[in-house]
């Protein structure tokens, strides 16, 4: 018997909504994804191989992933979404501001 290849749902077959933390559940399409979330910038004396990486060099995920995404027909605030790129299943949505407030206090800047 042969085996039937498992393949990951897409984005119109999974309806997503994201939690926002400022309004509650929406629909996606009044957010827009902003990127990569644990991409950090770079300081600004720092070399072009620094910058050239930070400006084009992104990985492509497998499974769970930190992003951000912008709520622009809400609050209009930045969020941190963790997904899964393969279900597109999410696991949590936190206030951008509030992971930046951490991440200050635990490098103590
Ligand atoms: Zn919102």
């Amino acid at each position: 018997m042969k085996k039937a290849w498992a393949r990951s749902p897409t984005c119109t077959e999974v309806p997503m909504r994201l939690n926002c933390p400022c309004c509650g559940p929406r629909g996606l399409e009044e957010f827009i994804y902003r990127g990569d979330a644990t991409v950090r910038r770079p300081d600004p004396a720092a070399s072009a191989r620094e910058w050239v990486d930070y400006t084009y060099m992104r990985d492509n995920p497998d499974g769970w992933h930190h992003e951000l995404w912008y709520h622009a027909a809400g609050c209009h605030c930045w969020l941190v979404v963790r997904r899964n790129t393969r279900t597109h299943e999410i696991s949590g949505v936190v206030r951008a501001a509030d992971v930046a407030r951490a991440s200050a206090k635990d490098t103590g800047s």
